[in-house]
């Protein structure tokens, strides 16, 4: 029941950062998700002002373990883990494998990987303004397989 708790909201928030990033960031608060995607172009700063995000999404989880925690609450810990693995992940497959955030770590050749690689490629290069797409990392169109 734990485990599933934890895939649960794992995935949930593949959805949650879909939403989030099509409707929230490209929509009112595109001010703050904009130097995410100057910095294609740009000169990369070291943060971006994107980045506070991460704070958005890592509050709700910490105070779902610290309260889960002192109420001995499993399943809210599981939520809050699971908000937590995602977060990891996300950092780890958008930031270090393909905006290579950490320079030392070189884009592994696995075909998952590659696939995430072409789909968010897809979502840095549209073909015009009004045309972004995969607004979602880890679930996209089978057809980046290919
Ligand atoms: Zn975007
Ligand atoms: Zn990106």
């Amino acid at each position: 029941m734990i485990i599933l708790l934890i895939i649960t909201s794992f995935w949930f928030m593949e959805f949650v950062a879909w939403s989030n990033h099509k409707y929230v960031m490209h929509g009112f608060l595109w001010s703050l998700h904009k130097d995410h995607h100057l910095a294609d172009i740009a000169s990369k700063p070291v943060l971006q002002k994107n980045d506070f995000f991460f704070l958005i999404y890592a509050t709700p989880a910490i105070i779902l373990i610290i309260w889960g925690l002192s109420a001995a609450n499993p399943y809210m810990i599981a939520i809050g883990a699971g908000i937590s693995l995602y977060g990891m992940t996300y950092f780890i497959f958008h930031d270090v494998v393909y905006h290579q955030r950490l320079p030392f770590f070189s884009r592994p050749s696995n075909a998952y990987v590659k696939a995430i690689i072409k789909a968010h490629q897809a979502h840095h290069k549209p073909k015009n303004i009004k045309d972004f797409n995969n607004f979602g990392l880890l679930i996209f169109h089978r057809r980046y397989f290919n």
